[in-house]
């Protein structure tokens, strides 16, 4: 990496500050009063450092009481899901940051299970939201649908394994899926290269849409739109994570003590880290708006358009456009807002004819 690329991000690399300070310039004021919610979900089998990460990213302790199965626990065990949410402030911003973890996720000898039961959870947020939102008490709706998750691969294999490939095509029409190769200071930089490349053309291959970030304007300043060429870039984020505070010439730093050296997670020379948080911290509303217009408005809208069909009104709408190059991009994204506001149009287009039919 160039050290232009290292200054880029350079400026969130305080230690002991996670960056969100400055989203009240992509929030209207008033969420800022009542704080920003958000719900991350990390997927990927257990060992790969989803824990250790997530408590780096957020400089917390997410899971204080985490009790690791054994073998022949795990041998029982289904995919349990942990919901753990944490209030964070910086600079009077607060931060109801929400995550769900999916431990026992790849474990079991067969595992369709696993699937059905991480659908499931982001389905029943999504039928929460929908109720309270039809509900009396509009206004303050907690809202847990899940809005980005992480699909943390595998450094060791060869690219995506069949499981992850399967599991990411019944993801991608839910949420916001964000690859990130996980463990990465396990390889050398030509190894990372050759596996981002690998893998972004298994997802291309196999129709996986991930989460696109979006195109700048072209009135945006020079740096941003420099920094969102290089978050474009880095994905597959190759990241690693740790908890432990060292000290390297003289500075603390959050890294990976070897006997060869330290790896340094906020070094961006070192790993994605900081690019990965970056992405999440300066998207965070894009990654909210993309869950509300495109994911929820499919799902709120086939499950209106079941509910309609029983009564035979309406039929059942396809849920989802498929990019040909296994992203969303900005028009795919459109033109499925634009197809969900139909949508909405045909249902209430069939209510008001089922009043009609039911006042003659
Ligand atoms: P989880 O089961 O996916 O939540 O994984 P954990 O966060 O519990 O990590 C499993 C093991 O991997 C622990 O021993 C961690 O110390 C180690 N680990 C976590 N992150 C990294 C990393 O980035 N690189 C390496 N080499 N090891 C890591």
């Amino acid at each position: 990496m160039s050290s232009d690329t290292a200054k880029n991000f350079s400026s969130l690399e305080t230690p002991g500050y996670v960056g969100f300070a400055n989203l009240p310039n992509q929030v209207h004021r008033k969420s800022v009063k009542k704080g920003f919610e958000f719900t991350l979900m990390v997927v990927g089998e257990s060992g790969l450092g989803k824990s250790t990460l997530v408590n780096s990213l957020f400089l917390t302790d997410l899971y204080p009481e985490r009790i690791i199965p054994d073998a022949v626990e795990k041998q029982k065990q289904t995919v349990k899901l942990d919901a753990s949410t944490v209030e964070i402030e910086e600079r009077g911003v607060k931060l109801r940051l929400t995550v769900v973890d999916t431990p026992g996720f790849g474990d079991a000898i067969d595992n369709s299970d696993s699937f059905s039961a991480i659908l499931e959870y982001i389905d029943e947020q999504y039928e929460r939201f929908l109720r309270d939102e039809s509900g009396l008490n509009r206004r303050n709706i907690v809202d847990n649908r899940i809005h980005c998750c992480f699909y943390f691969i595998s450094p060791f294999g060869h690219g995506l394994k069949p499981l992850d490939i399967e599991f990411m095509k019944k993801l991608h029409s839910k949420v916001n899926i964000v690859p990130v190769i996980a463990k990465a200071d396990c390889l050398t930089r030509k190894e990372i290269q050759r596996l981002k490349t690998r893998i972004l053309q298994e997802i291309e291959e196999n129709g996986i849409k991930i989460y696109p970030l979006p195109d700048c304007d072209s009135d945006e300043d020079e740096d941003y739109k420099e920094q969102v060429k290089q978050l474009k870039e880095a994905v597959p984020f190759a990241v690693c994570g740790a908890t432990t505070l060292l000290e390297v010439k003289g500075k603390k730093v959050r890294g990976r003590l070897y006997p060869w050296g330290v790896v340094e997670v906020e070094n961006p020379d070192h790993c994605d880290f900081i690019k990965l948080r970056t992405m999440l911290i300066t998207h965070m509303q894009d990654l909210q708006e993309v869950t509300q217009e495109v994911h929820y408005e499919n799902y709120r809208s086939e499950r209106l358009a079941k509910g309609i069909k029983k009564n035979g009104a309406l039929k059942e709408a396809d849920s989802t456009t498929t990019a040909s190059n296994g992203v969303i991009t900005d028009k795919d994204r459109i033109l499925q807002e634009k197809e969900a506001e139909l949508r909405r149009m045909q249902e209430m287009l069939a209510q008001m004819q089922a009043k009609m039919q039911a006042q003659k």
